[in-house]
């Protein structure tokens, strides 16, 4: 499998390169150069199969020219060994005909897991075969650096520098990065806001001679690898539910667009999704756009479900580029007014199709409270506030679509946010026990000011990558 880029301009690489690349060199995001399909027998047959054997079947078809089929059978038997439930992914019924898919069982209770625990083992490998060390940098508002952190650490050729806003982030979400002890984990506290961290970021992403000399690649959600890795969960819950046989729906706490997306290539794989309802907070950009076809940023206003908290949708651009028809220049184009002019409008022929199957749904900052409430009251079962949107997006999407099952991602676990839940049920939110554990461990963090300068040079200080050994 070949990977191409939306905007056309970057060479056209096999999977590892992609990788180890994360964005295209023209800052577009790669995509494969065709879709593999899975024909209604095959759907069957994996029927009663395990996480882990559905997962490879999906999986394989992207990486076939880069590993080879045993040893990625042992790095998925590895990845998802960390997770805390047999099932991996399991299926929990809320109504009739609403199910929550539980994907919060990793081992930083959110869905980011089931992508960077694979990628950290995918990452390293391809290193290790090359003799190449690398230095991963990333920006966090929360659940991503966790996860990074989680899948990285202790690995052999890799350092891991994490950018947090210092004194902005979450006490469980900043423990779970900065109690990592490993040596190739650096956490910089930044003295400003998310934007800073993100700017700062790209600022040393932009530097050319830093990313090349210090090896510097990225594990953000627009790395495809991320994405693959999250197609597996909807053929399992999908097939658990009578696909291909039965047509089905999905809900989908959105940010990014990564998760989505990946429902989307499920659907572009062969299976029989009818819906995918894209849910997001009060920061509602994708709404709007599926709404009126303009693509127009806004300032981000904080919420309960602060992973969902964004102004850009960056994995957007992979729908768009499917939408109009792999044009990519139509991509290079739109992705240009958004620069110049701060939006870009979709032509009819690009949303006709994208209403086809996507919905938006917006659900505000009470509406989350009462769907945990209800939860809480209803059925005695405790979600998140991310959780929460998707189930409160798939019960009105199946208002008068009765006879198709509707699976909500329940992206993140309560314990990771237990003001918001507490508030609504009155109740105490139980600490699995792995958290409490990391909650004590001692904390490693290095404080620095918003300065590239002072950043850079710590990054090219402590790192082991782009260095003789
Ligand atoms: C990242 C995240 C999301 C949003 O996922 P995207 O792929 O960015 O759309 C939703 N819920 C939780 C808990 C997350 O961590």
């Amino acid at each position: 499998m070949k990977y191409v880029s939306t905007r056309g301009q970057a060479p056209v690489l096999e999977f590892e390169d992609v990788m180890l690349a994360g964005l295209a060199r023209d800052g577009g995001l790669y995509v494969p150069e065709s879709w593999p399909t899975f024909s209604a027998e095959q759907i069957s047959a994996l029927r009663g199969c395990s996480y882990q054997e559905i997962a490879f079947q999906v999986m394989f078809p992207f990486v076939s020219s880069s590993i080879e089929e045993g040893e990625f059978k042992e790095l998925i038997e590895q990845a998802y060994s960390s997770f805390a439930h047999r099932a991996v992914a399991p299926l929990v019924q809320m109504d009739d005909n609403l199910w929550l898919l539980e994907l919060f069982h990793g081992p930083t209770l959110a869905f980011k897991d089931f992508a960077m625990q694979i990628l950290g083992l995918l990452m390293d490998r391809a290193l290790i075969k090359r003799g190449e060390r690398a230095t991963i940098l990333g920006a966090t508002s929360g659940d991503t650096g966790g996860a990074a952190i989680e899948a990285f650490r202790g690995r052999e050729q890799i350092d891991i520098f994490i950018l947090h806003p210092h004194g902005r982030v979450s006490d469980v979400q900043r423990r779970q990065m900065t109690t990592a002890q490993e040596e190739n984990v650096f956490n910089i506290a930044l003295e400003g806001t998310f934007d800073d961290c993100q700017a700062m970021v790209k600022g040393l992403f932009n530097d050319h001679e830093f990313r090349d000399g210090m090896k510097v690649t990225g594990v953000n959600s627009i790395n495809w690898a991320r994405i693959m890795a999250q197609i597996v969960y909807y053929f399992t819950a999908a097939v658990a539910l009578g696909s291909p046989n039965r047509p089905l729906s999905f809900a989908v706490p959105t940010g990014n667009f990564g998760d989505v997306f990946a429902g989307f290539v499920a659907h572009k794989m062969g299976l029989p999704i009818k819906t995918l309802a894209v849910a997001t907070n009060v920061n509602d950009i994708l709404v709007r756009t599926l709404e009126t076809g303009t693509y127009k940023p806004d300032g981000v206003t904080a919420t309960y479900s602060p992973s969902m908290d964004i102004q850009v949708s960056s994995n957007f651009e992979r729908l768009m580029f499917e939408m109009a028809g792999r044009d990519a220049n139509r991509i290079a184009s739109l992705m240009n007014d958004l620069s110049e002019k701060g939006e870009f409008q979709l032509s009819e022929n690009e949303l006709a199709p994208m209403r086809d199957l996507f919905v938006g749904l917006r659900i505000n900052e009470d509406e989350t409270v009462s769907r945990i409430k209800a939860e809480y009251e209803d059925n005695h079962y405790i979600i998140d506030p991310h959780s929460a949107i998707a189930l409160e997006a798939g019960v009105r999407c199946l208002k008068g679509n009765e006879d198709t099952p509707m699976i909500a991602l329940a992206t993140a676990h309560p314990a990771k946010f237990p003001d918001v839940v507490t508030k609504a049920t009155g109740a105490d939110v139980l600490q699995p026990a792995r958290l409490v554990a990391q909650l004590k461990s001692e904390e490693r963090v290095t404080r620095l000011p918003n300065d590239l300068a002072e950043v850079s040079q710590f990054i090219g200080d402590k790192t082991r990558a782009g260095k003789v050994a």
